[in-house]
């Protein structure tokens, strides 16, 4: 038996080879370990909480998941990435962005609050492939019908433990109520309070836990 090498290329996923040439361009060349870890994972299509300090590198690794599965060729929703804040949603988007394959035109749209509705409504109303938000406005854009999740088919909860601090519960509750119940869910999240127990259990169906550092 030979000892597992620690660092391990993300040629060794069912990726595009669009995706690693881009991952290469980045300058991505090994997984981290969360990535490492959560990826085989999600892109096997289990649900997924996954634990690791920040900087760990947890956004590429839902990103891929999501991004694996996008058909860019239908124009509809089909991944939403919920966040704590306006500043993490617009991290996201961007890492998205950046690792979607450019020739197909991944539209990605970022929708939080302390903006107005119009613009927003607006550019939804001209399609997206990917959503990423903070909860409150989400749940608006569910409300007045601007947003649709019928072709829904990955959820991510990003920085949950955050989204529990800021008292996002209930919001998370309705919007989740409203995606496909035939969907993947993916819970990301630094630390693992409480909390994330009564989360995973409501929303993720069977999930596969990946922690990375134990909280004593
Ligand atoms: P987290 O969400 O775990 O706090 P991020 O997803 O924001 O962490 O990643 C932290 C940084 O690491 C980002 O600048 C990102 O571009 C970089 N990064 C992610 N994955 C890799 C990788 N495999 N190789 C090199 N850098 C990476
Ligand atoms: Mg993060």
């Amino acid at each position: 038996m030979t000892n597992k090498p620690t660092a391990m290329p993300f040629s060794e996923l069912a990726l595009a080879p669009a995706t690693l040439a881009n991952l290469d361009r980045l300058g991505y060349a090994v997984m981290t370990p969360i990535q490492a870890a959560s990826l085989p994972i999600a892109l096997a299509g289990h649900d997924l909480i996954a634990q690791a300090k920040t900087g760990s590198g947890k956004t590429a690794a839902f990103s891929l998941a999501l991004l694996a599965r996008l058909d860019a060729r239908r124009f509809d929703v089909q991944a939403m990435v919920l966040c704590p804040t306006r500043e993490l949603a617009d991290q996201v988007t961007q890492e998205i962005r950046r690792l979607a394959r450019a020739e197909e035109n991944v539209k990605v749209l970022t929708l939080c609050g302390g903006t107005p509705m119009a613009p927003q409504t607006a550019s939804l109303g001209h399609g997206a492939h990917i959503v990423v938000g903070t909860p409150g406005r989400i749940m608006d854009h569910l409300t007045r019908g601007s947003l649709t999740l019928s072709a829904l088919n990955t959820l991510v909860l990003d920085e949950a433990d955050r989204m529990l601090d800021m008292g996002f519960y209930d919001d998370i509750a309705t919007v989740a109520s409203q995606c496909p119940k035939e969907r993947q869910t993916l819970l990301f999240s630094a630390t693992y309070p409480e909390g994330i127990a009564k989360l995973s259990q409501r929303f993720l169906r069977s999930p596969k836990e990946v922690r990375l550092e134990e909280r004593h």
